[in-house]
């Protein structure tokens, strides 16, 4: 059922990425010297790495950057480079970026078996290159439950900070949000603050004021150039282990080139020497673990990967923080803006905002994945009557479709720390085919409570004075609003004729992510509090996969800290605290 889903979504993708097709570049001649090409790689008998990192995303730079410092780092990321790349760098391509399905597009879509659409980063830099850019910190309870170094913690977020954070130039839409926050009670203001405190906030940006985007990857120009070399398209199928010892420890890894030809890089061998770290993000690294034979036995043998260490938790746990979303009209077009203002409640729901991403004509083109207007055209259609035809019919009629259809903003909630859980499994044994990952949104009864707490929020925020002057009404009714937000809606989540009249069911039917899923190698199950795979030797993960709970209101500070927390921590491990950088 899920594999007809996914051949019928990607069908309709591609139909609708012929007119607007990749806007990526690709490939082009990278900013920095240390970044080449995959097939650059040669395998010289005895040239070895002190750490090779498998991902150069959100976490991969900041730690392949520090460990440089006093190491020779290897850092293998599958996409290409992000410079150059208008979709990436420019804010008012967000929704363009996501909607690039072109095999170098730095947006990977893939769909959870619960029928939600969802995208992996590929490409260096990873989801800072695709994210929508809103930068907060994880609270000081969620430092302390992951047992981290307070002081190295508060070190490594400046770190990252001074390097490519903003404060927003705020747009009317997200000052709108602000007022109506405070009018509908998630008070006190906290003004412009990385911390995570309840009440409403404006949180950082990655977003220059220009809108240009800064990226992880710009944190690569913090490393030491003589000791760090980065590869591009640089697909890691494996990692290899010596078997012949006490436990298995890893030595190498094997990746394939942007030409499809195979290559082994190889650690750095001797007393305290170095580790394979995946940083390949939440659906990445669980599987690259699963690939190179660590997981529950049975799955690995049903498709032939030889069992180098069985354990049941690898892949478990997946939880993304379920988003539902509300469509406001607008009267005049409104001026674009991605998450700025934030709103965190006592209840464990956050309501943040986006605003103008349909209206521009470069954009009515285009197919906006869940930020669109007009969507509801293709969503309307009961999935059993979805076809090539209807798709086309649909792409055809978005042509026609008056502008003002295309303006307005959406106010969306999300919930923190969701109880249901689900699960990661390979398909098959390419890399380059993501893992079948199920999420079960909402099967915990306390989610679904707190997306209700959310909408009914966000129904008080839209009764304010602050919205209404922009939508241009006195007010809408709820109900009309729920009904324009179910049409807006893209899943392949089957509607219900009740969808507005239970706030439960409108939760349900109108799911979507807010990308912050995370999982899949919890600390105590798969990695020990120093990131090393349990059982193993010479191999850790750090990234978003560790993460029992998604930090913050939105992750990125707390996954760029972490690889910068953990690359600090691995250099004092080795050199003592006075020689670490
Ligand atoms: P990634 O950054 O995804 O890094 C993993 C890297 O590994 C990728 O570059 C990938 O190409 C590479 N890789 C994977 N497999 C392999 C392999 N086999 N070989 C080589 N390389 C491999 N967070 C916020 O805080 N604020 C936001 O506003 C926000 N908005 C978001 C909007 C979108 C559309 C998305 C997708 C995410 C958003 N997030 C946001 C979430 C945040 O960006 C992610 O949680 C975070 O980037 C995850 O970091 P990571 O290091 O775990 O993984």
């Amino acid at each position: 059922m899920a594999s007809i889903k996914q051949g019928l979504f990607l069908m309709i993708l591609l139909l609708l990425s012929i007119f607007r097709s990749s806007q990526g570049k690709g490939f082009t001649k990278p900013r920095y010297p240390y970044i080449k090409k995959a097939s650059s790689f040669s395998s010289v008998p005895g040239e070895a790495y002190d750490y090779i990192i498998v991902g150069g995303g959100t976490a991969g730079c900041p730690l392949a950057a520090t460990l440089s410092h006093k190491f020779k780092v290897l850092l293998l990321e599958r996409g290409g480079s992000p410079y150059g790349n208008r979709n990436i760098s420019r804010l008012q391509n967000f929704h363009i970026s996501l909607a690039d399905t072109s095999p170098s597009s730095p947006s990977q879509a893939f769909i959870s078996t619960d029928g939600v659409i969802n995208a992996r980063a590929r490409v260096l830099g990873g989801g800072t290159c695709i994210n929508a850019g809103f930068y907060t910190r994880a609270s000081p309870s969620y430092v302390n439950a992951a047992s981290w170094d307070g002081q190295l913690v508060n070190e490594s977020y400046p770190w990252v900070e001074k390097r490519i954070v903003y404060w927003p130039n705020v747009a009317p839409w997200q000052a709108a949000l602000r007022d109506g926050l405070l009018e509908a009670g998630v008070s006190p203001f906290n003004g412009y603050t990385f911390d995570h405190i309840y009440g409403t906030k404006v949180g950082g940006t990655i977003f220059d004021r220009r809108g240009f985007r800064h990226t992880a990857a710009d944190l690569l120009a913090a490393g030491n150039p003589n000791n760090l070399r980065v590869l591009l398209r640089a697909s890691v199928q494996k990692i290899v282990f010596d078997t012949q010892g006490r436990r298995p420890k890893a030595v190498a890894v094997q990746f394939k080139d942007e030409n499809g030809r195979q290559h082994q890089a190889v650690l750095e061998e001797g007393a305290g020497g170095g580790d394979v770290i995946l940083s390949a993000g939440a659906i990445g690294s669980p599987q690259l673990l699963l690939l190179s034979g660590i997981g529950p036995k049975h799955d690995l043998e049903k498709l032939r990967i030889p069992v180098v260490l069985h354990n049941q938790h690898v892949g478990k746990g997946m939880s993304d923080n379920p988003m539902n979303s509300i469509f406001i009209p607008t009267k005049k077009p409104v001026r674009q803006s991605l998450i700025q203002t934030v709103g965190i409640t006592k209840m464990g729901t956050f309501i943040e905002a986006s605003s103008g991403f349909s209206q521009s004509s470069d954009s009515i083109q285009c197919h906006h994945g869940i930020l669109s207007a007009e969507i509801g055209q293709l969503s309307a259609i009961p999935p059993a009557q979805r076809s090539l035809e209807a798709a086309q019919k649909y792409a055809r009629n978005k042509q026609n479709l008056p502008r003002e259809a295309f303006r307005g903003g959406f106010i969306l909630e999300k919930i923190d720390g969701p109880l249901s859980t689900g699960e990661l499994s390979l398909l098959n044994t390419d890399v380059d085919c993501s893992p079948a990952v199920t999420f079960n949104y909402f099967s915990h009864p306390y989610d679904l409570k707190r997306c209700v707490h959310g909408i009914r929020t966000i129904e008080k925020i839209v009764r304010t004075k602050h919205i209404a002057k922009l939508s241009g009404a006195d007010e809408y009714p709820m109900e009309v609003l729920l009904n324009m937000s179910v049409k807006a809606n893209l899943n392949l989540v089957p509607k219900h004729t009740n969808d507005t009249a239970s706030i439960q069911q409108f939760c349900r039917d109108t799911v979507i992510t807010i990308w912050h899923y995370h999982g899949g190698c919890h600390v105590g199950k798969v990695v020990d509090n120093d990131y090393r795979v349990m059982g193993v030797a010479g191999l850790r993960v750090i990234d978003g996969s560790t993460f029992v709970n998604s930090p913050g209101t939105n992750p990125q500070a707390t996954v760029m800290m972490m690889g910068r927390y953990m690359g600090v921590k691995i250099l004092r491990e080795r050199l003592g605290r006075a020689a670490a950088v």
